[in-house]
């Protein structure tokens, strides 16, 4: 697109923390933010970068989401932990709940900790990561709630659940997992429908329903009035996995589901379910390591079928994204608007943004 334009990640650093200063965020909240939006940038998740900031600003200006606030501990039964996320922001309490629920997995060997109604937490990828740095596996059950469903059950017509992320972390010797998986349970992340739409694309064939229930590949489908819906991946088994979401990550924990009784407010509020395991309360971190290496790196050695040139393995993409886009971000030119506006929004005078953006 003729007005994408690169822009560095500390500059879109800066720019996140502008904005979240300028709303209200204490110094650690606005890092926080914004480490792990950009972050979501360089791993190639433009749906859950900083394409995010208009939509958190909204959300704040509405109280529909509060700066500087905190998780706090619900209920501590030594393994198992329910945290309340406040609607403070996602970055914030995502952090908290995964940094206790790594301490609490160092003592008791599992932690089963559940967050529930924070604020968006974004890429959840970002969790399993701070997980596996600490040497621990991880397993996350993600709901979305707050607003309108967005994605059909596999036979219906129309939504009735969110993207219901979930992440899998296995940790190696480095600092990048040796295996991540992280995926909205639908064909295609919502953003990434905003992303499409922003660069005026079509969406890939089979991830989307208009307002009758008939197959698009129109972005404009899930923003107009008349909406249309997502569909689930990997038709009954995805959609039976987005409906464990559901259940897992917030009805066993007290969070609020997606089911009509709940208010909708236009918030993404996510609650989470995580497993947090450290492997030498099993069979030992080095034996961990040691057969998943030798497993993932058997195979990767698949022979390319027709049409793939190789096997990657999950969190493959987004290292190979990171290294890609470490001196610059693309960022297309109706998602630079947005961020202007929003910027605007919040409080940054115009030269300021002009500097960090332009
Ligand atoms: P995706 O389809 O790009 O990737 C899903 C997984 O497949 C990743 O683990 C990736 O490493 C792996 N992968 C991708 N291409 C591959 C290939 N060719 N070979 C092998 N593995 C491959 O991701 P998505 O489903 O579009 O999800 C995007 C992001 O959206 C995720 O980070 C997810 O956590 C996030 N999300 C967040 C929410 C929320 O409410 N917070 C909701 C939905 C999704």
């Amino acid at each position: 697109m003729a007005d994408e334009r690169n822009v560095h990640p500390d500059r879109l650093r800066d720019y996140v923390i502008g904005v979240c200063t300028s709303l209200g965020s204490d110094p650690a909240e606005a890092g926080l933010v914004a480490d792990q939006l950009v972050d979501a940038n360089l791993a190639g998740h433009d749906s859950h970068g900083v394409g995010m900031v208009p939509f958190y600003v909204d959300a704040v200006k509405a109280g529909r989401l509060f700066c500087n606030r905190h998780a706090t501990v619900a209920s501590d039964r030594g393994a198992v932990m329910v945290i309340d996320g406040n609607r403070a922001f996602g970055q914030v309490a995502g952090f908290e709940a995964t940094t206790m629920a790594i301490e609490r997995a160092a003592s008791t060997g599992v932690a089963l900790v559940g967050l529930r109604d924070s604020f968006h937490i974004g890429r959840i990828g970002h969790w399993g990561e701070q997980c596996a740095r600490a040497g621990m596996v991880s397993i996350h059950f993600v709901n979305v709630a707050g607003h309108a469903p967005s994605v059909a059950p596999h036979g219906g017509a129309d939504g009735r659940f969110v993207t219901n992320p979930v992440c899998i972390a296995i940790p190696s010797r480095g600092d990048t997992p040796a295996a991540l998986l992280d995926m909205a349970t639908s064909v295609v992340a919502m953003g990434k429908v905003r992303v499409s739409r922003n660069k005026g694309e079509q969406v890939r064939q089979g991830a989307l329903l208009d307002q009758d229930g008939k197959a698009t590949t129109d972005p404009e489908v899930m923003f107009d009035d008349t909406t249309g819906a997502l569909v689930a991946f990997g038709e009954h088994k995805g959609s039976g996995l987005a409906m464990m979401c559901e259940i897992l990550g917030a009805a066993l924990l007290g969070g609020q589901t997606i089911a009509p009784h709940h208010e909708r407010d236009g918030a993404a509020l996510n609650s989470m379910l995580s497993f947090v395991i450290d492997p030498d309360a099993l069979g030992g971190r080095d034996t961990l390591i040691n057969e998943a290496e030798a497993f993932l790196q058997y195979v990767q050695a698949s022979r390319p079928r027709d049409g793939f040139d190789e096997v990657l393995l999950p969190g493959e993409p987004e290292q190979r994204s990171r290294a890609a886009r470490a001196a610059g971000v693309p960022v297309d030119g109706a998602t630079l608007a947005e961020l202007r506006v929003a910027g605007m929004t919040a409080g940054l005078a115009e030269a300021d943004l002009a500097a960090l953006l332009d």
